[in-house]
């Protein structure tokens, strides 16, 4: 089980590493920046989040990480201890919050049962006439083909399975592929609809001029 500490206090973070080192691989980062690049990279099987972060607000982090569905549970561990701090952590998409000063026994015992929630959940499958999609392993099918799609081939299709039959521009799907603080680079989307046409078909996804794009129905000629 893969931890991903976001904690920009040394005495907190060092002292949660140690603790926490016994019974999970923890990586801790300070910044959101770091966290970011680190979730690209790494499964995780839970993140522990700080609110107060140096270079950026965790609730923001937090709810872009969500908005581009992924679904890693999140403690949050902060200071912040009124109702609506609270209220807005969970709103942001947080599976629990945790007020410092907290008691290490309480803080692993929660842990313990988002990982075991984690496990008992199954997310469902997106699916729209021959496409799906499995959110937990990331596998796409589409007629007889299938494959794992990789980076943000995946929030990308997300999108478009999330709103079957919409057709979403080009603004709409690099906010869906992108973070809020990430620079985007151009012809982003056309590229990864590219590689998935090429991929699954290229009548998986439907560009429709001057609008954005869909998905192909079943019955579409
Ligand atoms: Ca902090």
């Amino acid at each position: 089980m893969r931890i991903l500490l976001v904690e920009d206090d040394n005495m907190i973070g060092e002292s949660l590493q140690k603790a926490l080192k016994a019974s999970y691989a923890v990586n801790w980062v300070r910044y959101v920046d770091a966290a970011q690049l680190s979730i690209r990279t790494e499964n995780y099987d839970l993140m522990l989040l700080d609110l107060g972060l140096p270079d950026a607000s965790g609730i923001s982090f937090l709810q872009d990480l969500r908005k581009q569905g992924y679904t890693v549970p999140v403690l949050i561990i902060t200071a912040r201890d009124t109702v609506s701090d609270r209220v807005l952590g969970l709103d942001s998409g947080a599976d629990d919050y945790l007020i410092k000063p907290f008691d290490l026994d309480e803080l692993e015992a929660r842990i313990r049962v988002l990982l075991r929630r984690k496990s008992d959940r199954r997310e469902p499958l997106l699916s729209y006439g021959e496409i799906s999609l499995d959110p937990a392993t990331r596998e796409l099918k589409y007629k007889e083909k299938s494959g794992v799609l990789s980076g943000r081939s995946f929030p990308l299709m997300q999108a478009l399975l999330q709103r079957p039959g919409a057709i979403l521009s080009l603004a709409q799907l690099e906010e869906q592929i992108y973070g809020w603080n990430e620079e985007i680079e151009s012809n982003a989307v056309e590229v990864h609809i590219h590689s998935l046409r090429r991929k699954f078909g290229a009548d998986l996804i439907v560009n429709v001029r001057g609008v954005g794009y869909t998905l192909r129905q079943k019955d579409q000629a």
